[in-house]
């Protein structure tokens, strides 16, 4: 969980600007994610926050400022956007699993399909990473079969295969029933903890306090107020971020 180890930032937004029509979503942002870092987003739904996840992998364009991911401006079409997409995992709050395939093909298409591992290969790694994330008994069942704990693990697991750099977590927890947050949690600290460059929005404090190096607080599009988690979360320095975790603590 060093920040900045590697010198240079994996990621880096400059002054990005997001409009839906009228409505305009992403304001000047400025942020940078260092190598091994961990930066929890959290505000009010609406802010941006899972538009901000989007635009860095490229699922969102950008009308305005820069994105330069691991030295580069993030590639408009082509094979360098399949690599980047390829190099930065997203775990979504929906699990986005095939219904139709096992946990195992699962984990294992991307590999097969876009890295060009032979299936006994991926095969043989992915059922390390569904070991990692606690449910390789399940490796021959289908979504549906599995809790939505499992499920979602098994997205991390998914998303692990393709060695990504960066792994992008758009409130991977907000869909689970109480009782399966926590082993979603501890798979996510566990990666934190090996050193894994993530962004995680959620509304999980603990998680926060125990896993992130920075908390960025967005509003209206905008990145309002960001720190450390023991300051952010025992001093905020603003109205909107005192009132935003009056309501949720
Ligand atoms: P958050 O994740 O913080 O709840 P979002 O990034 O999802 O916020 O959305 C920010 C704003 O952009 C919201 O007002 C939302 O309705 C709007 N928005 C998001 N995606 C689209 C889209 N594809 N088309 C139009 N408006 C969108
Ligand atoms: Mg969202």
């Amino acid at each position: 969980m060093t920040e900045n180890s590697g010198g240079a930032p994996l990621v880096r937004l400059e002054g990005v600007n997001k409009h839906f029509g009228p409505l305009h979503v992403l304001r000047d942002i400025e942020l940078s994610v260092g190598r091994g870092e961990v930066v929890v987003v959290i505000g009010p739904s609406g802010s941006g926050k899972s538009t901000l996840c989007r635009v860095i992998n490229r699922l969102e364009t950008i009308d305005g400022g820069s994105i330069v991911f691991d030295g580069q401006e993030l590639p408009a079409e082509g094979r360098a956007l399949a690599r980047l997409r390829s190099e930065v995992g997203m775990v979504f709050q929906s699990f986005n699993l095939f219904s139709h395939k096992t946990i195992l093909e699962n984990v294992t298409l991307g590999p097969v399909r876009v890295r060009k591992v032979s299936r006994q290969q991926a095969e043989q790694r992915g059922m390390e990473l569904l070991e990692r994330v606690g449910i390789a008994s399940q490796a021959g069942k289908y979504p549906a079969q599995l809790s939505g704990g499992q499920q979602q693990r098994a997205a991390i697991a998914r998303a692990l295969a393709m060695d990504p750099k960066m792994i992008l977590f758009d409130e991977p927890t907000s869909a689970l029933d109480p009782e399966m947050v926590q082993e979603v949690l501890d798979v996510m600290t566990g990666l934190a903890r090996d050193g894994m460059t993530m962004m995680v929005v959620t509304h999980e404090m603990g998680f926060a306090r125990r896993a992130a190096n920075r908390v960025v607080f967005m509003a209206d599009g905008q990145i309002v107020e960001e720190g450390e988690p023991s300051e952010f979360f025992t001093q905020p320095s603003t109205e909107r971020a005192r009132d935003f975790l009056s309501k949720i603590l």
